[in-house]
């Protein structure tokens, strides 16, 4: 089976999601990565190192600058003509790529794979991760989005992979770019970061919540996550929210700082290494689901903690 995975980039390097999807590729036979974006030269060199891979297919012009999905999901359905499956990482932009790739072919997309059992099964989390499908496929050619948590990374060095220029298929002019507004930090970023401090709504102020998870956060280099509870309150930015409708985490230690604990939250953050809570509730429920477990007023032991580490 010949499997294209879409390359996720920021124009000059890979993006940490796109090595697990390479993995879960290389599961299924031959890998082929498509690199579409303005000037990516030095993306698609990068590309051809990553170990596994066969061929670097290359669509450098304009209309992929910004990953609008309108114009790339119509490249990829050409590029489908000689590939039996398309890859792209569950991030924003993968999902928001793939489904229009699947719609355009006529096939289902089977979203966020954790595991590939067969050329034609693959499991997948249903019902905000309480329950694990397996499901099997009858379609002639796969859409699948990849669970970053779920795979191991491939190795960025060891390939030689021939890297080639495919053609444009051009601007779709059904939608444009318009702006960005990427919020800058010196914090690892959430997804690839290896301790995570998330806070919820106990926080009770967007004052509050920096002032109480930004120095834990930054005594530990750790990334900072939030609740929906705390984001939808505004004490957070929405990037910063771990669950079922934000980010999936699994980093080494994720400390839960005043959450309950809801099914949702969980959805996002239950694979992590060690889970430590701290709430002063002792019957919530993230503490089922803590390794370690702090009972105690946030606002109290939150500045003890950071002053001792
Ligand atoms: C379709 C759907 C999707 C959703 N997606 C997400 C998602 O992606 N992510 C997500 O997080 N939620 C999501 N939710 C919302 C979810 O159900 C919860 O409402 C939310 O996670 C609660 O956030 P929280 O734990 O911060 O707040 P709460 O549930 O209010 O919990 C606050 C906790 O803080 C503790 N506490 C209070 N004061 C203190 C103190 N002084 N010291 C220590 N502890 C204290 C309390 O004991 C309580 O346990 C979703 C809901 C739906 C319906």
């Amino acid at each position: 089976m010949k499997t294209l995975v879409w390359v996720e980039h920021d124009g000059q390097s890979v993006k940490d999601a796109t090595y697990a999807a390479i993995t879960a590729a290389g599961k299924l036979g031959e890998v082929e990565l498509l690199v579409a974006g303005q000037g990516v030269d030095g993306v698609a060199q990068t590309a051809a190192q990553i170990a596994g891979v066969a061929k670097v297919l290359v669509a450098d012009d304009a209309a992929y600058a910004h990953n609008l999905a309108e114009n790339v999901a119509p490249l990829v359905v050409e590029l489908m003509g000689s590939h039996d499956a398309f890859v792209a990482a569950a991030t924003t932009t993968g999902k928001n790529i793939a489904p229009r790739v699947a719609a355009l072919l006529d096939v289902m997309q089977i979203s966020e794979i954790l595991s590939v059992e067969g050329p034609d099964s693959f499991t997948r989390p249903i019902y905000a991760g309480n329950a694990i499908a397996t499901v099997k496929t009858s379609d002639a050619k796969l859409v699948l989005t990849v669970r970053g948590t779920a795979f191991d990374k491939a190795e960025a060095t060891g390939g030689s992979a021939a890297v080639e220029a495919v053609t444009s298929t051009g601007d779709k002019g059904v939608s444009k770019f318009v702006g960005a507004e990427i919020a800058a930090s010196e914090r690892p970023e959430l997804t690839s970061a290896k301790i995570i401090v998330s806070g919820g709504r106990a926080l009770g102020s967007e004052e509050q919540f920096h002032a109480l998870i930004d120095p834990l956060a930054d005594k530990l280099n750790a990334a900072v996550g939030a609740s929906r509870a705390a984001v939808d309150a505004g004490y957070a930015p929405n990037d910063y929210q771990v669950g079922q409708t934000g980010k999936i985490v699994a980093p080494e230690v994720y400390i839960a700082v005043g959450i309950s604990g809801a099914i949702q939250h969980l959805a996002g953050m239950k694979d992590s290494k060690v889970i430590v809570a701290i709430n002063k509730d002792e019957d919530a429920p993230i503490f089922q689901v803590a390794d370690v477990g702090l009972v105690g007023d946030l606002f109290t032991v939150v500045p003890e903690l950071t002053a001792k580490l």
